[in-house]
């Protein structure tokens, strides 16, 4: 297939550009550095099924020549209000990339009569009051919060993609990825385990939002983008969560990154840096990416730590 992916220079955009090039096809990547790193697409750039077009995706789209499916990961993805990265510091972008983005992209995908895959996320739940989150709960979002530029653009976005696909015929895909980490993520991002890999190998205290009983659900970026991949070859037009199902707190993790990393500075509790609306739990049900894309996540959060940490100490320059 010929695919453009848009975020492609972002942590995702350009593990799946890898993948899908792994996988015989060809890459036309888009970004326009908001939040990306051209450092990402650095390897692919000599590979001749790997093209490169800098373009922001709020603007009309336009790619030469026939395309077979259009991956619309442009935005940005990071809450944190003390990041010149974070979607707090960035409204007016994120509700583009998430509005007028996915109105380009699928209307680049309907001209080309393409499959499109919306990167939609977990957020789109919320705060939730359903534990674990079915793809069949509606979510708890303060459409005028904190978090409201991204979780509404996003909720905008699967809206819009059910739109073109029950409208015009558009072979849609919409994935509500929950938290993923490994190799690529901004060390500035202000996730939370950039921030605790970094602030571990710095041996400085992991800095605690609130009181760190709130929960979340790691995955690999490896088994997000495996699940990613088989969505886009099957033929599932509702939502499908993919994210692993092992949830922990955000203290556990902390010990956990301390543990690993040998950090002998423990943790500092900063109540003061937590976003409103800042989701207590969060873990995704998976029943329908294990029964229709026979897809389950294998890296246990210990053995896709060990292969995030080292890029880590590379980029921060630590032995
Ligand atoms: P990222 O910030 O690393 O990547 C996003 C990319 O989009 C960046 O390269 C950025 O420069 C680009 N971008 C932003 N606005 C753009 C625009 N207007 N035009 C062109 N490019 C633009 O973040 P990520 O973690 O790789 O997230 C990628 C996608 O996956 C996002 O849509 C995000 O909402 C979604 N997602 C990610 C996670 C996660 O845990 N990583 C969870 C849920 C959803
Ligand atoms: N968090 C934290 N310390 C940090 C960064 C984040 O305690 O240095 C918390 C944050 O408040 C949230 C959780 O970790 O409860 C996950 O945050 P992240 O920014 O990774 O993404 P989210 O899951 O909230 O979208």
């Amino acid at each position: 297939m010929r695919i453009l992916i848009t975020g492609a220079a972002g942590f995702l955009g350009s593990h799946l550009s890898e993948k899908l090039l792994l996988e015989g096809h060809s890459v036309i990547g888009m970004d326009n550095f908001l939040t990306g790193d051209p450092q990402n697409l650095a390897h692919l750039t000599t590979n001749e099924n790997f093209s490169f077009i800098r373009h922001d995706v709020s603007n009309f789209i336009f790619v030469p020549g026939k395309l077979d499916a259009v991956l619309h990961f442009a935005s940005p993805a990071s809450p944190n209000k003390d990041s010149p990265y974070g979607y707090p510091n960035l409204p007016i972008q994120t509700m583009k990339a998430g509005a007028l983005g996915t109105h380009n992209a699928l209307g680049v995908a309907k001209a080309n009569n393409a499959i499109f895959l919306l990167a939609s996320t977990s957020e789109i739940y919320g705060d939730p009051k359903e534990h674990p989150q079915k793809e069949s709960y509606w979510g708890n979002v303060d459409p005028t919060g904190p978090r409201s530029m991204y979780d509404e653009a996003k909720r905008f976005a699967e809206a819009l993609t059910m739109s073109y696909h029950r409208f015009h015929g558009i072979n849609t895909r919409i994935v509500r990825i929950f938290n993923t980490y490994g190799p690529r993520m901004r060390l500035d991002d202000g996730r939370v385990i950039p921030n605790f890999i970094q602030q571990a190998l710095k041996n400085e205290p992991l800095t605690i939002y609130g009181e760190g009983t709130q929960t979340r659900s790691f995955c690999y970026v490896d088994d997000l983008i495996d699940g990613i991949y088989r969505l886009l070859l099957s033929d599932i037009h509702e939502p499908v969560n993919i994210g692993n199902p092992v949830e922990m707190s955000v203290l556990e993790l902390a010990l956990k990154i301390n543990e690993i990393i040998n950090n002998p500075a423990g943790i500092i509790v900063k109540d003061d840096k937590r976003l409103g609306d800042d989701p207590e739990r969060r873990r995704p049900d998976i029943s329908k990416a294990k029964t229709l894309l026979d897809w389950e996540p294998e890296y246990p959060l210990t053995q896709g730590l060990s292969k995030t940490i080292p890029y880590f100490r590379i980029k921060l320059g630590i032995k």
